[in-house]
């Protein structure tokens, strides 16, 4: 089934100058751009989009970092991108992370942050509909 999926680049591998590898494996990947844009994410945004973590102990440092520079925020699309996608991206924490995936292949040595792990993208059909209107 072709689906959409929010994905974003974070601040840390905007930062590390990866937006271009990225785009690069989604696309190479099969996965059409259907929008992007760069932004500063506003606090009151990152706080909707990471709701579900508000009260965890990771939380304030993650809003923190998801607001610290700029992102690039985009809708990937593609035969059932939303694992798909999570598949390519790999484990939330990239000392976890296998090679051939995104963090798996672009984590800083020795990984210092779970919280800083590049990508984020979609985990559910619900969530990528809530992201897709939050952020477009
Ligand atoms: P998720 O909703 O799975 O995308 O998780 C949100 C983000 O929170 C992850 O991508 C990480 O940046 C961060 N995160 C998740 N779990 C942890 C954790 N145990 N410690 C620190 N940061 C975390």
């Amino acid at each position: 089934m072709i689906e959409q999926s929010l994905v974003i680049i974070k601040p840390d591998a905007v930062r590390r100058k990866l937006i271009g590898m990225i785009l690069n494996r989604f696309e190479t990947e099969g996965l059409l751009i259907k929008k992007l844009k760069m932004i500063q994410i506003p606090r009151e945004l990152a706080e909707k989009h990471y709701a579900e973590h508000e009260g965890k102990d990771f939380y304030p440092n993650l809003i923190k970092f998801i607001t610290s520079g700029n992102v690039v925020v985009m809708i990937l699309e593609g035969e059932n991108a939303i694992s798909f996608i999570r598949e390519l991206v790999g484990a939330t924490n990239p000392a976890e992370a296998e090679k051939g995936t995104i963090r798996g292949d672009f984590k800083e040595q020795p990984v210092k942050s779970v919280t800083e792990n590049m990508v984020h993208a979609s985990d559910s059909k619900s969530s990528a509909r809530r992201e897709i209107e939050l952020f477009f």
